[in-house]
């Protein structure tokens, strides 16, 4: 060994879902929105000045920050935003969670919280679902340095209701909740209703999902003014640019077309409880997900078998070859048509097998 190795900080990285570079796939893997961005996005796209871009950008990205805030009903001052919620809760980690207590945060959930607390040496313990996969609220009572969990939770798309989420935070007023609501534009309330009683709450929301914009990296987060200028003063100390011009202009464009917004969500919601019907008609069973995909297991065929089926067709899902979830596939939803092509393979599939 090298005696520099001994200082190297060594982690062991999150695995993103695949990005096939096939183009003619069915791709219900990442959770992506299936409907293009709003055309007021396309629309911003096309007028879009480069001249601006020889100069830095607006390390405030103010434009985008005023366009959320009269969305969200809050202040601009309450408002942070990053790229994508990954970088808005990484930044929230390495802020808040400076305590030699354990952070809370549920065993099966998103796989990054675990990622980001070894890399910042975050001492966490993880809290089991229940045998249904839901938080359980009293798990969140003893004694921690944070708390962090989506809601609708991931991957098993759950919702945790307000005064669950609202227990959680009674029991934890000397630390910073994160809720993490990257999926709640697909069925639940967003408790951003509660920061004006509980000034430790963070609420983190995304572009990527209901606004169909991953490929640009928006996220923000809405807490208030106090926390949001901790926050602030932590990324002017690593990055002050880190929103560019062109991810300020759409998603500005974005955050203003509430009409779009509306009309995809509300899509994508009924397509979810169609694929409910149709999955568990072919012998399927999955937590009631409140999100943009369903967790499910099939009452005899192994998951990771019809993982492998489902990619030989070109109709990607997530799996996670992981203790509990083992046996579970988390299917984004997309649109009628795709979803019509899952129901389709699977219906041929199990009948092959005689199921
Ligand atoms: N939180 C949860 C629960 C997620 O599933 C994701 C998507 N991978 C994110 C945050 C991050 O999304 P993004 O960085 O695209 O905003």
């Amino acid at each position: 060994m090298k005696n520099w190795e001994a200082n190297i900080r060594k982690v062991t990285p999150y695995v993103p879902g695949e990005q096939p570079k096939r183009t003619d796939v069915i791709k219900l893997n990442t959770n992506e929105n299936p409907y293009p961005p709003s055309p007021k996005v396309t629309e911003a796209l096309r007028e879009m000045p480069t001249e601006p871009m020889r100069k830095y950008p607006d390390p405030e990205a103010r434009q985008l920050v005023e366009a959320i805030a009269r969305e969200e009903h809050v202040h601009p001052e309450q408002v942070f935003v990053g790229v994508g919620s990954d970088d808005v809760l990484a930044m929230i980690f390495l802020t808040f969670f400076n305590s030699d207590k354990p952070i809370l945060f549920p065993d099966i959930t998103y796989s990054f919280y675990d990622v980001w607390a070894d890399m910042l040496r975050i001492p966490y313990e993880q809290q089991p679902l229940n045998d249904a996969f839901e938080i359980v609220g009293s798990d969140y009572y003893k004694e921690n340095g944070g708390v962090v969990f989506p809601n609708p939770n991931a991957p098993t798309g759950a919702l945790l209701g307000m005064p669950t989420v609202e227990d959680i935070l009674a029991h934890n007023p000397d630390v910073i909740v994160v809720v993490d609501e990257a999926y709640i534009d697909f069925g639940g309330t967003t408790c951003t209703g509660l920061l004006e009683k509980y000034e430790n709450l963070i609420v983190v929301k995304t572009f990527s999902k209901s606004r169909s914009l991953a490929g640009m990296r928006i996220g923000y987060a809405i807490a208030s003014k106090e926390l949001i200028r901790y926050l602030n003063d932590v990324k002017y100390s690593f990055n002050s640019y880190t929103m560019n011009q062109t991810a300020i202009r759409l998603g500005t464009a974005a955050a203003e077309d509430h009409a779009y917004f509306e009309e995809t969500r509300r899509k994508i919601i009924a397509t979810r409880e169609q694929a409910k019907k149709e999955l568990a008609a072919l012998g399927f069973s999955f937590a009631d997900s409140q999100a943009n995909f369903l967790f499910a297991t099939h009452k005899s065929v192994p998951a990771e078998e019809l993982f492998t089926a489902l990619k030989e067709q070109g109709i990607y899902v997530r799996y996670f070859k992981k203790p509990r979830i083992d046996n579970y596939l988390r299917i984004t939803i997309g649109t009628d048509a795709q979803m019509e092509r899952l129901y389709t393979f699977l219906k041929e599939y199990l009948r092959k097998l005689n199921i």
